[in-house]
């Protein structure tokens, strides 16, 4: 190709993205006019609806569990960048089955606030500062109607035209915070239909997100609408065996109340919330007996445990930086051994967002039978773009060869001369199908997750659904236990657990 045609290509692509960018100014200048945004500097709405428990779904090919969301309020200041997002979360009628908490007990209130840089949220009267969900909190912002307007006629936007359930539709399309590209469809008349983009999760990488806008309604002076409809990831419900089908995130269904230029809804920022570190990870290392150890220091705990030859891991919880941190230890501990085997308690997400890093270490991943299917597409090394881990940088071959798993039904020994441990499948949970837990007979010690959590704030409660269920299944297995080595908690005897079950 010569030089002048090439030229020429430059031009042509020029013109065609600027006539591209007139275009996508003249929708969204419409759908500023349509949904009441050209006046709007704030915008307070309220309404009832239902929130999904994303990552606790009791198999992986359900739903996640929802809950009632008995009252919710949203402000956001434009300008300043500032939302406040306060819920009232209950069970209502929906069925007790599943994690994160379900089934909840009364109320359960949440506040979550940002300005610009800055997260935090209220605890009653007490403020907490969150600033790692600083970065999140802003980009909801412009996952709503009016923040997307506003944020992509800022913006550099671009738009595609396309037929789309029966009517012509704009995609108007920018690029959030330096790194989100956030898409928004519009209706010929201006008002939108769909909002979609991607977020950074652990364990499924570049995480679908979408919120779906419909019924709209005149409300408060506004072509408002009074649906609203998000999904975090997707629903894999046309392939059989489903093997993901978590998706229903948020809803909400009746709004009672919509402002705009609401008074108060440009936060300051609180000086504890200014003087904020980021979160450090911390781990702490306790040795239970000889060649066990409990690697503490966190939200959840991991347990390590020293055979011949090699080392078996129970549990890879939340992250890659926390299985990092977690691993460096145990290489400091144990040195020249390699971590043979990951044993994965359930599938629930903030129990499963380390498995990668442990995979990718060369561990093979102990887990029930149920699970494998969605462990194949978890464990699957396709570029992660928003937030890269080591499995999406570095792909390893052993996946694509199939050794990666060892599953368990009812029993799984892992053994040497050094150490044995056993494996049962814990029966009749509402928490999640497919618990396993951990049984060391010579140092008669159960490592469970979620079943039963000793922390302070729990002691006074009666015992739940879970605690009541392990009880049982303790007794079926006629385990000889002396110390519980929980996930959430620190190491208990189990006559304390005896004594909280009444008996
Ligand atoms: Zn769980
Ligand atoms: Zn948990």
């Amino acid at each position: 190709m010569n030089v002048r045609a090439n030229l020429y290509g430059i031009f042509l692509l020029l013109s065609t993205l600027s006539v591209n960018a007139q275009d996508a100014h003249e929708v969204l200048e419409r759908a500023s006019r349509a949904m009441g945004v050209d006046e709007m500097i704030s915008i307070q709405y309220k309404g009832t609806g239902w929130v999904g428990a994303v990552g606790q779904n009791f198999t992986p090919a359900m739903d996640w569990p929802r809950l009632e969301l008995s009252s919710y309020t949203r402000t956001i200041d434009f300008d300043s960048m500032s939302s406040t997002e306060e819920l009232v979360i209950e069970q209502g009628d929906y069925p007790a089955r599943g994690g994160g908490g379900i089934p909840i007990q009364g109320q359960r209130h949440r506040t979550y606030k940002v300005r610009g840089d800055y997260a935090w949220d209220m605890q009653g009267d007490d403020i907490v500062p969150v600033m790692d969900k600083a970065e999140g909190r802003l980009l909801d912002i412009y996952l709503t109607p009016y923040g997307f307007i506003k944020g992509a006629m800022a913006s550099d936007p671009t738009v595609i035209r396309r037929h789309e359930y029966g009517e012509w539709v704009h995609v108007v399309s920018f690029i959030a915070l330096d790194k989100y590209r956030i898409n928004a469809t519009f209706s010929e008349e201006g008002l939108m239909h769909r909002i979609q983009t991607w977020l950074p999760n652990p364990v499924v990488g570049d995480m679908y997100y979408e919120t779906v806008f419909s019924n709209y309604k005149d409300i408060g002076g506004l072509r408002f609408p009074g649906r609203w409809h998000q999904h975090h990831d997707f629903d894999d419900g046309d392939t059989l065996p489903n093997v993901s089908g978590g998706d229903h995130a948020f809803g909400l269904e009746n709004i009672t109340d919509v402002t705009i230029n609401v008074r108060g809804a440009e936060l300051d920022v609180p000086r504890e919330v200014r003087r904020a570190d980021p979160p450090e990870i911390k781990v702490e290392v306790t040795e239970l007996s000889e060649g066990v150890w409990f690697m503490g220091g966190g939200s959840h705990n991991s347990v390590a445990i020293e055979f011949d030859e090699y080392i078996a891991v129970f549990e890879a919880p939340q992250n890659e930086a926390r299985s990092l941190a977690v691993i460096e230890e145990i290489y400091q501990l144990i040195e020249d051994k390699p971590i043979r085997f990951i044993i994965n308690s359930h599938h629930h997400w903030d129990h499963l967002g380390g498995l990668r890093t442990y995979v990718h270490e060369g561990a093979t991943v102990i887990t029930h039978d149920y699970n494998k299917t969605y462990y194949q597409e978890v464990l699957r090394a396709r570029p992660w773009l928003l937030e890269p881990d080591r499995y999406s940088l570095f792909p390893l071959e052993e996946w694509s060869e199939g050794y990666v798993f060892e599953t368990v039904k009812e029993k799984y020994i892992l053994a040497d001369d050094s150490h044995r441990v056993d494996i049962h499948l814990i029966q009749g949970l509402n928490h999640v199908e497919g618990m396993l837990i951990a049984y060391l007979p010579d140092e008669k010690m159960v490592i469970e997750a979620d079943l039963y959590s000793p922390r302070p704030s729990n002691a006074n409660r009666p015992p739940n659904a879970s605690n009541k269920t392990f009880y049982e299944n303790l007794k079926r297995l006629k385990l000889d236990v002396e110390t519980i080595v929980p996930i959430h908690g620190q190491p208990t005897p189990m006559s304390q657990f005896v004594e909280y079950m009444g008996e």
